[in-house]
């Protein structure tokens, strides 16, 4: 089968397509067939070096995001079952990324997001960018009939990372307002719409008015231009003064600042990324005279991921896509993603 893999970090032309052999289901493994998978902004930064998930190895091939069809199932072995409708030959999935090792105090507590030695597939395990993709049973989730398998691709990372960050960390409440930056990105684009369904009003950031069309068509209430305009100050106005009860934030450092002079007092910071770098650095007085509340997004337990896939089948949510290439043009997709262009996910189809 084709593979897209690094061997070394660097720039795009570290990216080689290769033959390798299909990989064979061991117990409780299943096989499946990549029908498309979805590009994320660690695949590119992992490809770069050396900003690393513990546990990555080289030779590495990514892709988190994984939707396609069972072409085999191993036997049945001692670990999780998984999902009954998802495990015969040709079933329509999509695939949990995160593989707990099911064996430690954390997983045995249902608390298997702080499992110690949990894998990554795309991320520490070999991923998406390839014609097929071993997985566990228990990673892999029926897509319903009606929703397109690229469709269904680009659903499990920034879902996933949006509901944690917003519902199980930041335990967002009816009425507040939420700060939310990046709205052009993937996460932001999932974290609008379910702030929205949460009875949220959102103020959304952009860094180009072409992209506030974008924040508003999927459900932003404010949008302010960060690069020409004071996000603090208008989340102030909008908020009578008092500024949000929660802000979201993915972006890292460019971003932390304005978002803890945004928040009310006592607000709900809550940080799950950092694509402009690893290090803020604040007020410390200000932020404990106001009782801001600085909030880590960790990973997400396997039920999490459950919960979020039946919510996201039943509603009106959607997921816009801003292109798709071969998988043999996976260079060109990670282009697209470092020029900062895209607005939506994009998708490799093997
Ligand atoms: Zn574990």
């Amino acid at each position: 089968m084709k593979v897209v893999l690094y061997r070394t970090h660097g720039g795009l032309d570290v990216l080689q397509v290769a033959d390798v052999p299909v990989p064979e289901p061991g117990p409780d493994e299943v096989l499946v067939r990549v029908a498309a998978c979805g590009l994320n902004h660690l695949d590119v930064l992992q490809r770069r070096g050396p900003s690393l998930i513990p546990g990555f190895t080289l030779p590495h091939v990514a892709g988190m995001d994984v939707a396609g069809t069972v072409a085999a199932v191993g036997p049945a072995g001692t670990g999780r079952a998984g999902h009954p409708t998802a495990l015969a030959e040709g079933a329509r999935v999509v695939v949990n990324p995160a593989v707990p090792c099911d064996r430690c105090e954390s997983c045995a507590a249902g608390a298997d997001g702080r499992c110690p030695s949990v894998g990554v597939i795309g991320a520490t395990l070999a991923g998406g960018y390839a014609e097929y993709v071993l997985v566990p049973a228990a990673n892999v989730h029926p897509v319903p009939d009606e929703v397109d398998l690229v469709d269904a691709a680009v659903v499990p990372t920034i879902w996933m990372t949006a509901w944690h960050a917003l519902i199980e960390i930041g335990k967002v409440r009816l009425g507040e307002t939420v700060l939310i930056h990046a709205a052009g990105s993937g996460v932001s684009t999932a974290l609008i719409q379910l702030a929205k369904a949460s009875g949220a009003r959102v103020v959304a950031t952009v860094g180009s008015d072409a992209k506030a069309d974008y924040a508003r068509g999927l459900g932003a209430d404010f949008v302010v231009n960060s690069t020409t305009g004071d996000v603090v100050a208008a989340v102030r106005e909008v908020t009578g003064g008092r500024g949000a009860d929660l802000v979201l934030d993915h972006v890292g450092p460019a971003t932390w600042n304005t978002g803890i002079y945004s928040l009310a007092p006592r607000g709900r910071l809550v940080f799950f990324g950092n694509t402009t770098g690893n290090r803020a650095e604040f007020d410390l007085v200000y932020a404990y005279h106001f009782g801001l509340q600085l909030l880590g997004s960790d990973p997400y337990d396997r039920r999490e991921f459950a919960a979020m896939l039946d919510a996201y089948w039943a509603s009106t949510f959607r997921t816009p896509i801003d292109s798709e290439f071969p998988l043999t043009e996976a260079g060109a997709a990670q282009e697209r993603m470092e020029s900062r262009q895209a607005t939506g996910k994009i998708v490799l189809r093997p």
